[in-house]
C-alpha cells in the first residue's frame, strides 16, 4: 500500500455527536493476534493526541478494575485484559476525550478492520462515514491538525500540548 491512511477524528466526533449510540468502524494492526486484547487505532490516537494527560487522572481513579495507568511518557494505557467495558472512564473524562463506542470493538468484529491487509484497508474506508478516512500521499501537517501516529496512519485532531 502506498501513502498513509488519514483518519479525521474531528469529523468522526461530529458524526458521533449526532448519534452517540452509534458504533463506528475502527481498525488495528494486530493481524493473527487474539482480537480480545487489541487496542484500536482510534483508542491509540486519542490517548496519544487528544488526552489532556490530567495529573490526577479521574479516568484512572474511577476505573473499578484498575485497567488504566500512565506509561512512562504519561500516556494512558488500557490493560485490555482487565477492562470490563463499563465506560465509567468515558463518562468521567472532563474533556470528552474518549468516544462512547471505544471499548466495544473486540465484541463487534464486523466493524473492525486489519490495516495490515490491503483489502481490509479499502473496506475500512468504505465502511467509515464519507469524508472521515482517506488514503493520502501527504505527511504530517500541524497547521492542518494532522499528526503521524505510526508509519501507516495519520490522524487529524486537535493536539493537546
Ligand atoms: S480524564 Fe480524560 S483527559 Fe484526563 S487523563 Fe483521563 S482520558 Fe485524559
Ligand atoms: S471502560 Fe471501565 S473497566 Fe474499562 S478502562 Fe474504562 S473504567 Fe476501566
Amino acid at each position: 500500500m502506498q501513502g498513509s491512511i488519514l483518519i479525521d477524528m474531528l469529523r468522526l466526533r461530529s458524526v458521533m455527536a449526532e448519534d452517540p449510540k452509534r458504533v463506528l468502524p475502527d481498525a488495528h494492526f494486530y493481524q493473527s493476534l487474539n482480537t480480545n486484547g487489541l487496542k484500536t487505532i482510534r483508542e491509540l490516537a486519542v490517548f496519544r493526541f487528544t488526552c489532556r494527560k490530567c495529573e490526577d487522572a479521574p479516568c484512572i481513579s474511577v476505573c473499578p478494575t484498575e485497567a488504566l495507568e500512565k506509561d512512562s511518557d504519561g500516556i494512558i494505557d488500557r490493560h485490555t485484559n482487565l477492562c470490563i467495558s463499563c465506560k465509567s472512564c468515558v463518562a468521567i473524562c472532563p474533556f470528552g476525550t474518549m468516544m462512547t463506542d471505544f471499548f466495544k470493538h473486540h465484541r463487534n468484529k464486523d466493524l473492525l478492520y486489519d490495516l495490515k491487509d490491503e483489502k481490509d484497508v479499502g473496506k475500512f474506508i468504505k465502511a467509515c462515514p464519507e469524508g472521515t478516512v482517506e488514503l493520502t500521499d501527504s505527511d504530517e501537517s500541524p497547521e492542518k491538525n494532522i499528526y503521524r501516529l505510526n508509519e501507516k496512519v495519520l490522524i487529524r485532531d486537535y493536539l493537546y500540548k
